[in-house]
């Protein structure tokens, strides 16, 4: 009888989320069979706090949680879970995008939520399984705020999403802070504002405004710069993240610790830099196959980057050519920060509308590789994408494979300790315990 009632209501359950997602795209997203739980055995567990890698470990999953993680020996596996056996695999938090942008294609074939949707799909397809936008546009904000509402459950079937809305911005320091109120109205994650270093910018006492109410509305704030002496002046006036790098010039040893002493973030957004410029020519990662798994979605930006037109218009940019060697120094500057011990996540600037070419997820991937080749080890640079992501920016409950997390991991074929590249060798991507099914497994990468 009592199996009787249960079945009932999974049904009624069944047919009311049937009902509910009716307008989204079909599910990608398979939680494990009778909503039990899942036991990855003999896997090499990076979790994200930077401390070394459990050899042959255990992790269970339940209720879209992590319930454990440890040494085989100190694991218990609940009767009836499903095991999975991966030994020879690397098991790493999902990889957090502190700066993304989920904006939707002024062309896009399909209506706002479902354009945003592909988009999450996307960055999880590549093993993204958090993104946090800063700054949507006015196309896409309200569908945005909505999807971070429905998010707080097992088994979702596209990336998180943690969004600041539309930019902070105000001419008198009154306009500022109302903008501040309503997207604290709206629950935005967090607040972004500008600092261009042009004379477009809001003068200081309007942007410090916009730091002063966010503080006081419990939300934390980021500022998009470029000069040093811009970070700085947000720093002075309290900002939480720096979110890119400094590339100017060398970072001082003050801005350092200022940073250092007012626990400032740091998110250096190296493929940002590359996408500015490098379209003008056809650069070779356009017939990578892991940037091909992405076609669905590049594709439709891909022709227009290609043509002489376009790559005529990069090679004559002024701004396009002087982001090569910002990016040098933004390079430099990260290895500087990075020895200083400041909190650095990763972060891309993907997805913008306004910019072409910023692939969200196959840019992720780059973007780890980037960081490690300007000196970070390996480690610092997961650690970065995982647990100090979701430090940086706020977020509960994701980044480190503790108990009690989300159960959002990626399973890895290959060690990325050995090399950042293995970080692309994804077998299959987990969020809030839910194997992801339309990731298909890389067997190898160029
Ligand atoms: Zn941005």
């Amino acid at each position: 009888m009592i199996r009787h009632i249960l079945r009932l209501i999974v049904l009624v359950a069944g047919t009311v989320l049937a009902t509910a997602t009716l307008a989204s795209p079909p599910a990608a997203a398979q939680a494990p069979a009778g909503g039990g739980s899942v036991a990855f055995t003999n896997a090499r567990i990076i979790d994200g706090t930077g401390r070394a890698p459990i050899d042959r470990g255990t992790l269970v999953i339940a209720n879209g949680r992590v319930a454990a993680v440890g040494p085989a020996a100190s694991v218990m596996i609940p009767a009836g879970a499903q095991r999975i056996d991966a030994a020879g695999k690397t098991i790493v938090p999902g990889f957090i995008n502190a700066h993304a942008h989920l904006n939707v294609s002024p062309n896009a074939p399909v209506p706002v939520r479902e354009d945003l949707i592909r988009r999450l799909r996307m960055y999880a397809n590549y093993g993204v399984t958090s993104t946090v936008s800063l700054g949507s546009t006015r196309a896409d904000e309200a569908e945005g705020f909505k999807l971070m509402q429905e998010q707080d459950h097992p088994g979702l079937d596209r990336a998180r999403l943690y969004t600041a809305g539309l930019n902070a911005v105000g001419k008198t320091p009154e306009e500022a802070r109302a903008s501040v109120d309503r997207l604290a109205d709206l629950h935005a994650h967090l607040i972004k504002f500008h600092i261009n270093g042009t004379p477009n910018d809001m003068n200081e006492a309007t942007w410090s405004a916009i730091i002063d109410e966010s503080h006081k509305k419990g939300l934390r704030v980021a500022v998009h710069i470029f000069y040093q002496k811009d970070a700085k002046a947000a720093i002075d006036h309290g900002v939480d993240i720096i979110a890119h790098g400094i590339r100017d010039e060398d970072v001082s040893p003050e801005v350092i610790a200022e940073m250092k002493r007012k626990n400032v973030g740091y998110i250096p957004t190296l493929t940002r830099d590359v996408a500015v410029y490098v379209y003008e020519s056809t650069p070779d990662f356009l017939k990578d196959p892991f940037f091909q798994r992405g076609s669905s979605l590049y594709n439709e930006q891909v022709p227009m980057l290609t043509t002489p037109e376009w790559q005529d218009k990069v090679r004559k940019d002024a701004t396009a050519q002087m982001t090569k060697k910002a990016l040098v120094q933004g390079e430099k500057n990260l290895k500087t920060i990075s020895d200083a011990g400041i909190t650095i996540a990763m972060g891309t600037d993907s997805g913008v509308a306004s910019n072409p070419g910023r692939w969200q997820g196959y840019f992720e991937q780059v973007e780890l590789e980037m960081m490690n080749k300007t000196g970070m080890s390996a480690m610092k640079v997961i650690v970065a994408a995982t647990g100090d992501g979701a430090k940086l920016a706020g977020l509960k409950q994701v980044g480190t494979l503790a108990p009690g997390n989300w159960a959002d991991l990626v399973v890895l074929s290959a060690n990325p300790l050995d090399n950042i590249r293995n970080t692309r060798m994804i077998e299959s991507v987990w969020i809030g315990g839910a194997k992801q099914t339309n990731v298909t497994p890389v067997t190898q990468t160029r």
